[in-house]
């Protein structure tokens, strides 16, 4: 069965995919957050990558680290943000993410996430061997790539290359979703054999001529359509921005819905009732209670293969 189909809703399942690992309650995209999914058997999650300066793809939403969630080897905040792209695979797996700092607005947002001293940002590689090691967990990759800052990350294409090596390294590559905001990391990853996904944000990258669009330039109502242009399989809209008109539109042209990034309540039960495929969420243990007292899957399907 192919990944699209796992993951498809049909009015009786909506796939829960763990935010960063599980950012309300552990460190974002730490091994200790995906440890978390595995244990309430959550089996999707949708994870951030940046490169190193040696071209080590790493989990990290940051490609400038926050100093508000990093610390150095010697355990002190750091005082400015490092940029991943000036930093070896080395120095940033000295770092220490395992925490939010007291009185930082991550630590307000995020007042349950429990700290875990001393963990590491995981390689790509190291990720990839946590899901091949765990059949039929889907990993949702995205590349953070950013058309307005193009010195922070290697160009598309190479990201790409990078984060397909090592997918493919692992046999996983029939359980990924690459996904960004970036469209041309889509264009770049076209035909490659992995799922692809295309991150919207109305208010922070769709206008006419965004460079964020890879050349679509539709407005908000188009791009369900851009995406199936580009061969992309799931739209990844932010919440709020999603209309029933838009889901439908999405739908007509095969397209799985994902949004992000849903964490009351209140707000993952009206997504799953308008009838998302799936939902990204800070809280995925939640988003399972809440789709299970709906009567919805929250996992994909089972599948026959890897
Ligand atoms: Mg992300």
């Amino acid at each position: 069965m192919s990944l699209v189909a796992r993951l498809r809703g049909d009015g009786g399942r909506c796939v829960v995919l763990g935010h960063r690992g599980a950012r309300g309650i552990l460190p974002e995209n730490t091994l200790a957050g995906l440890d978390h999914l595995d244990a309430i058997g959550v089996v999707a999650a949708e994870i951030d990558l940046a490169v190193t300066a040696d071209g080590v793809p790493v989990v990290v939403h940051d490609p400038v680290l926050d100093p508000d969630k990093t610390r150095g080897a010697d355990g002190v905040w750091l005082c400015a943000g490092l940029r991943v792209i000036d930093l070896t695979a080395a120095e940033v797996a000295r770092l220490d993410v395992g925490g939010l700092r007291p009185g930082s607005g991550a630590s307000r947002s995020f007042p349950n996430q429990r700290a875990v001293l001393g963990a590491r940002v995981p390689t790509l590689r190291t990720l990839c061997a946590w899901a091949a090691a765990r059949p039929g967990f889907v990993l949702t990759l995205e590349v953070k790539s950013d058309p307005t800052a193009p010195d922070l990350t290697p160009p598309p294409a190479d990201m790409v290359a990078q984060v397909l090596t090592e997918v493919r390294a692992a046999g996983i590559a029939a359980r990924v979703i690459l996904q960004s905001f970036d469209w041309r990391v889509l264009v770049a990853a076209r035909g490659a054999g992995v799922v692809l996904s295309g991150l919207s944000h109305v208010a922070k990258t769709v206008w006419p001529g965004s460079p964020w669009l890879a050349g679509h330039d539709g407005g908000p109502d188009d791009l369900p359509a851009g995406l199936a242009g580009m061969g992309a399989q799931v739209w990844c809209p932010f919440w709020q921005d999603l209309t029933p008109a838009r889901l439908a539109r999405a739908r007509r042209l095969g397209l799985l819905v994902h949004v992000w990034t849903v964490n009351d309540a209140g707000n993952i039960a009206a997504m799953a009732a308008m009838g998302v495929d799936g939902i990204i969420t800070d809280y995925p243990g939640r988003a399972v209670d809440v789709l299970a007292e709906m009567g919805l899957e929250t996992a994909p399907r089972v599948s026959g293969g890897s």
